[in-house]
């Protein structure tokens, strides 16, 4: 899945740069060298390749867990190999029921079994093909009847809103709108107001025609198209929290996981129609009414249906996963580690979501294999990565990263994530704000397919700024990958990727066929992905010092103090945020005469393990900015910058410890964690402030 919820920010540093300002981080030589390799690998990644990977990986539907997706890894292994590089696989086993049988009727008025299954269209071959059942990932298994109720998007609001007309679901047939909310939080809420399944249908306002011309005329979801994906509200195998579920792994009982108990079942907007159409009583709110033919009543009643979900999770629960790994191992610096990754399973062929992520793994591990072998091997170690299970819930990334994690704390320099690399033309970006500016200096270095200037003047154009704007980029919130590296350990990472029209988002039509038409029908904006890709994973890994930019990096958290500010002023409290913004202000001039010492020092000659010194102080920045203890409603969440929203899942929360805190109505407890982020922010400002001084000694 890949849902990027950018909070718009237009970040006010330099306007456009000039073609050949220093590199940060590198020497006079060094930069040159480096230069001349970007510019020898930006021109590796092919349109061609990318499209014969594409075509492979998207040839049949592999969910995690069935024998379609042990084809993928091996498909990307032995593609690693043939290049040249050093590979490994990594199983891990986890609980992950498969369905067996679903079913949805309704029962009144005339009784009628709802079609399930996505039909198969001319001209895409992989539509006729087997395809995974309808059903959310970790669905309650069971038999439920009842009365319908339309419950909007399931959010937290529109429960209140149905208790303050007088309206339960209690016993009801759950019906919710796809939007606005991560799926797992549509599914808890419904569970919590007492549902006993829910039904969560992809509406023609959110996706469909109203939108545009559905497939296979146009690329958006058609009446019988259906948005699968987890309903698990957690990251990772849910039966082994917070470490890794290796092979003979002690697990919680199947009765005492965190996942839903109902049946929760997804449909699309033909089914949808042939329960909403019949519901009576209430009228709907302002803002209730869907894209569908028809005013839309909420019920309960007179309709009434039958969820069924049956799976295997008494005979067969548990399930390997594989992620893969290929390696280049550093000259310099060989325990400090540059990642790439991106999910290899999908809900259907996943042209999209995620064989176009995995194409661009795979084109930038080919182009930097190629590079290497002319001579240009990298200073720290690279890591092209693969992952299973993201769809369940960031399953393969997640393992990894508990397995892994003393190495990954010490020696990870950054992740950078490729969900939906490459489904359309419109670029877009971020991550944290440490390595925004990087993402930024490459994107100027790769031209834009269009041929009319780079992709960083085409992001520019398509955003509409003022002139001494920065396009806007996203933060990362949650919904994949980066979040085991990221809010578990507080590694930095970015993201990017070409975005366009998503009406096949988790169906069987997210294909070949789909993307040859519709999504990037050249190839041309998937090899672009890899082409940042390669530029981003040398910048990084050839460094002399790490060029993370902490000026941005305070800049973009003082703006976020005000509206905490606020938010604790709405609640009355007396709440001084003197002493968190000088602690930010300190970071932004620890940051300023850091970067200053640095360019000066590059410009000499400074050894090996003086450089080392130097980045193991930069790599405890942000490593600062997490506690082991992790957030308070969240042990698993360590990173106290950015999180996602616990009731939304999507949202991007800023400074979750004190806005969670203040939400709560806690007063004393959103004292106490102001203050924890505050020494957190002097903490991260002496690791720079010691990185300048290791720059000094000699
Ligand atoms: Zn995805």
């Amino acid at each position: 899945m890949s849902i990027r919820t950018a909070a718009l920010l237009f970040v006010a540093v330099s306007p456009s740069a000039k073609a050949q300002q220093p590199l940060p981080g590198y020497g006079p030589q060094s930069a040159a060298t480096e230069r001349a390799i970007e510019t020898d690998v930006i021109k590796r990644p092919s349109p061609a390749s990318a499209s014969g990977h594409s075509r492979a990986l998207s040839k049949e539907t592999h969910v995690a867990g069935t024998p379609a997706q042990a084809t993928t890894r091996d498909y990307v292994i032995n593609q690693m190999k043939s290049w040249g590089l050093e590979t490994e696989v990594r199983s891990y086993d986890i609980w992950m029921p498969h369905p067996t049988a679903v079913h949805v009727s309704r029962l009144s008025p005339q009784p009628k079994e709802l079609s399930l299954r996505e039909p198969s269209v001319p001209g895409d071959p992989t539509s006729s093909l087997w395809q995974y059942p309808t059903v959310n990932g970790y669905s309650g298994a069971g038999e439920a009847t009842g009365e319908v109720v339309y419950v909007n998007y399931g959010l937290i609001e529109d429960y209140a809103q149905l208790d303050s007309l007088g309206i339960s679901v209690r016993g009801k047939i759950a019906v919710a709108r796809y939007g606005r909310s991560f799926r797992g939080i549509k599914a808890r809420e419904a569970e919590k107001h007492g549902a006993v399944a829910l039904l969560i249908y992809s509406d023609p306002q959110d996706d469909g025609f109203v939108v545009g011309d559905v497939y296979p005329d146009g690329p958006m979801r058609n009446s019988s198209g259906v948005q699968r994906g987890s309903v698990l509200n957690l990251d990772g195998d849910p039966s082994t929290q917070g470490y890794p579920s290796r092979q003979g792994a002690s697990r919680l009982a199947a009765d005492r996981l965190d996942v839903p108990r109902i049946p929760v079942v997804p449909i699309g907007y033909g089914n949808a129609a042939e329960l909403l159409r019949f519901l009576r009583g209430a009228g709907v709110p302002r803002g209730w009414q869907g894209g569908l033919s028809f005013r839309y009543h909420i019920g309960p009643g007179p309709v009434k249906a039958r969820v069924t979900v049956r799976d295997d999770r008494a005979t067969s629960p548990i399930k390997p996963i594989y992620d893969t790994f290929a390696m280049i191992r550093g000259s310099q610096f060989p325990d400090e580690m540059v990642i790439i990754g991106g999910h290899r399973d999908g809900w259907g062929p996943g042209a999209a979501d995620n064989v176009s992520g995995t194409v661009s793994v795979l084109e930038a591990a080919r182009a930097v294999a190629e590079a290497v072998k002319q001579g240009a091997r990298p200073k720290r170690t690279m890591v092209f990565a693969t992952w299973d299970a993201e769809e369940w819930g960031l399953i393969g990334s997640t393992e990894y990263v508990e397995d892994d994690s003393l190495r990954l704390s010490r020696g990870a320099v950054a992740y950078l994530n490729q969900d939906v690399a490459a489904q359309g033309a419109r670029f877009g970006g971020g991550g944290s704000p440490s390595l925004r500016g990087t993402l930024r200096d490459i994107a100027r270095l790769v031209p834009d397919p269009n041929g009319k200037g780079t992709v960083y003047a085409e992001w520019r154009r398509g955003s509409a700024l003022p002139d001494s704007a920065e396009p806007a980029m996203g933060d990362p919130g949650g919904g994949s990958d980066f979040a085991g590296f990221y809010n578990h350990l507080g590694i930095p990472i970015a993201e990017w990727g070409f975005g366009g029209a998503g009406g096949v988002y988790h169906s069987q039509y997210d294909s070949y066929a789909w993307m040859t038409k519709f999504g990037d029908p050249g190839f041309q904006y998937h090899a672009t992905a890899a082409k940042i890709a390669a530029a981003m994973m040398l910048r990084l890994a050839n460094a002399d010092v790490l060029p993370y930019d902490y000026v941005e990096y305070a800049r973009t958290m003082r703006r976020y103090v005000t509206p905490l500010e606020r938010s604790a002023a709405d609640r009355k409290w007396n709440f001084p945020m003197t002493g968190l913004r000088s602690a930010i202000d300190r970071l932004e001039r620890e940051a300023a005469s850091f970067n200053a010492a640095r360019d000066s020092v590059l410009g000499t000659s400074a050894s090996t393990q003086q450089l080392q010194r130097v980045n193991a102080s930069l790599l405890r920045v942000e490593r600062a900015l997490t506690r082991p203890e992790g957030l308070k409603t969240r042990p698993w969440f360590r990173n106290l910058i950015y999180a996602a929203d616990e009731d939304n899942g999507y949202a991007n929360m800023v400074f979750p410890s004190v806005n969670e805190a203040i939400r709560s109505g806690n007063e004393e407890l959103a004292r106490a964690e102001l203050e924890d982020l505050t020494r957190r922010f002097e903490a991260a400002a002496q690791a720079v402030s010691d990185a300048r001084s290791a720059l000094r000694a000699r």
